[in-house]
């Protein structure tokens, strides 16, 4: 187990931070904890930490040799950003859940602390045509655009020459909103967009992105260098139990089953993976078959349900065409009930869907068990009686 010293530096405990790269690659990068969010990345004041966004990368490293890759100058000079900006180092989950909430989750609440559970869909039917699910997370960013809640939003994109190459980019008006939507299932590190959101003079933003990188913005405030974090104002998390390696289209699909990468139009993940392909065919690769190729970060990854995002989406349901959508925080639950009270959304409650939600919880708890032994002790198995947890009614706003 690591011992986590020094952690804490919320108000009354003034424990000097000291973690800096070197602390960050041994116990995050070398010890496959590492999710390749980015968040160090963006945070490094000294923009010495390096990520190529393809096959092969994903996974930040040092640019400066002096000290070898696996320490920093500025690091040894007290730097301490990117340990600070890191959603696996050390005490995160505490740490974040404390900042958004003032507590620590309870044991059993597996899929994080929250207000409510909906079932969500855009009534605008372009919006929800081009959603993965209920297109609830395009029209929260063009609802929250157009009510001055945000400038732009930092989501993923796909590269016009391969639809199913993820990137991260800058959304800002319906246009881009929409040639975001959907969901690819390898990895976009969204955060890397806020530069050009900066670059294009936004200043209020919402991080569209998996569970993984809405931790990012939480614990940089927790660990006062909220500067890198502020313009992120608005955070929505993806539910995701992984994501796969690029190799999967050439190696599985294409090898296996004959499916070209340039003729899928829809993938999903319902217990299989969906594929639907141009000629209008429906194929499904059960996902024991995808398992080689999850990445190595998601492997040891315990949040499936994006905890700390201000609202938590996720297609679990009966019906494709509604987003579980899990409301967390009081501005989460602001936005809900304004887009539910002017009709942008249409809404149920969770518990019209009772299968959904036990899975939701259900998966929830099989992502804590990857949690290594060698990890800090937060994120934790919840006990054996999971199903009653506190807050696990759900009704509508
Ligand atoms: C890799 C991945 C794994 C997922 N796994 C699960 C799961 O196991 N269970 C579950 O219930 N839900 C999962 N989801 C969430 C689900 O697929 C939908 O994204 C969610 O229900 C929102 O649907 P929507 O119609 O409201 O969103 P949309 O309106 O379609 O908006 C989706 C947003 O997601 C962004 N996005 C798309 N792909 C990526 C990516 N690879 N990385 C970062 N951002 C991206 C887009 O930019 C867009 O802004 C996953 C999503 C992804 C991307
Ligand atoms: S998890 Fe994210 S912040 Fe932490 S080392 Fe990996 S890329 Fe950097
Ligand atoms: S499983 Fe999803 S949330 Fe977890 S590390 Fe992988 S991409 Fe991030």
């Amino acid at each position: 187990m690591i011992t986590a010293t020094p952690v804490a530096l919320s108000a009354g405990n003034r424990t000097r931070w000291t973690g800096q790269w070197r602390e960050l690659v041994a116990e995050v990068v070398d010890t496959g904890l590492c999710t390749g969010c980015a968040g160090c990345v963006v945070a490094c004041p000294h923009d010495v930490i390096g990520y190529v966004h393809e096959a092969g990368g994903y996974r930040p490293f040092h640019l400066e040799d002096q000290l070898g890759p696996g320490d920093c100058e500025h690091g040894a000079r007290g730097c301490t950003s990117c340990t600070r900006a890191c959603p696996r180092f050390r005490s995160w989950e505490a740490s974040a859940d404390e900042h958004l909430f003032g507590r620590r989750r309870q044991p059993q609440e597996a899929a994080g602390i929250f207000q409510d559970i909906l079932l969500t869909r855009a009534s605008d039917a372009a919006v929800h045509a081009a959603g993965q699910d209920g297109g609830l997370v395009s029209t929260i960013l063009l609802w929250a655009i157009d009510h001055d809640y945000i400038d732009a939003a930092i989501a993923s994109r796909v590269d016009p020459a391969d639809p199913w190459k993820a990137l991260p980019a800058v959304v800002a008006d319906r246009q881009e909103v929409l040639a975001a939507a959907g969901s690819r299932y390898t990895y976009s590190a969204n955060p890397l967009a806020l530069a050009e959101a900066i670059d294009r003079g936004y200043e209020r933003l919402a991080l569209v992105g998996m569970s993984c990188q809405a931790s990012i913005a939480p614990v940089m405030w927790s660990r006062r260098i909220g500067k890198v974090a502020r313009p992120i104002v608005l955070n929505i998390g993806l539910l995701c139990s992984k994501t796969f390696d690029e190799a999967i289209f050439d190696e599985l699909f294409s090898a296996r089953y004959g499916i070209a990468r340039s003729e899928i139009v829809k993938m999903n993940i319902k217990g299989v993976f969906q594929i639907w392909t141009r000629d209008g065919a429906y194929h499904e690769v059960p996902l024991k078959e995808c398992h080689e190729w999850t990445r190595d970060g998601c492997t040891q990854c315990p949040d499936f349900a994006a905890e700390h995002a201000d609202i938590s989406t996720g297609g679990i349901g009966a019906d494709d065409a509604w987003t579980l959508t899990i409301v967390r925080t009081d501005l989460g639950r602001e936005l809900i009930s304004r887009m539910i009270a002017d009709g942008s959304i249409e809404a149920r409650p969770g518990d019209d869907d009772p299968a959904a939600i036990a899975l939701l919880h259900k998966l929830a708890a099989r992502s804590r068990r990857r949690w290594p032994a060698t990890g800090v002790d937060d994120p934790r198995l919840p006990p054996k009686q999971t199903p009653n947890e506190p807050g696990a009614t759900t009704h509508a706003l």
